[in-house]
């Protein structure tokens, strides 16, 4: 690792961690998460969660579906989120055109304006990279990062509304 400090510290203003900046955990995670269907089920968000600490990386439109997804995850669990998924996925094969079905999610804070809200109390590259693994301690343990990386993703956002 180098000791340049802007090289050190990711866009989402986390401190990099052993594997590197956010970007470099989350590559990690996708890798692996391929070959371990139970580590998969959290794909959704992690990817929800780490656009929305990385706004720039990802298409504006779509940040408010995914703003809500995680609020959804968080208030009613992964299963239910994977639920809205499936037939997310269902209605865009039958020609609705890309975009969320918002009827699920409707009911969610929609996502502040006024850019990204800066830091995040957890983030990616605070996550335990252990053994080559994330999920050496374990799947539930692994899904506890996750929500809790989500927890701090949503309540960093409203934040920007106050
Ligand atoms: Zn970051």
């Amino acid at each position: 690792m180098t000791n340049d400090p802007i090289a050190n510290q990711c866009d989402c203003g986390a401190t990099a961690g052993p594997l590197g900046v956010c970007v470099d955990y989350y590559h990690a995670i996708l890798a692996e998460e391929q070959n371990d269907p139970q580590m998969y089920r959290w794909h959704l968000p992690v990817v929800c969660a780490y656009l929305l600490q990385h706004p720039s990386r990802t298409n504006q439109k779509y940040l408010d579906g995914q703003f809500r997804q995680l609020q959804l995850y968080l208030d009613k669990g992964l299963d239910t989120l994977l639920r809205v998924a499936v037939r997310q996925v269902a209605r865009n094969k039958h020609g609705a055109g890309p975009g969320y079905d918002m009827a699920p999610l409707a009911v969610y804070e929609p996502l502040p304006l006024g850019g990204s809200p800066g830091r995040f109390r957890a983030t990616f590259c605070g996550m335990p990279f252990r053994d080559g693994s994330f999920v050496s301690d374990g799947h539930a343990a692994y899904g506890r990062h996750i929500e809790a990386i989500a927890e701090a993703t949503v309540e960093s956002w409203m934040s920007v509304r106050s």
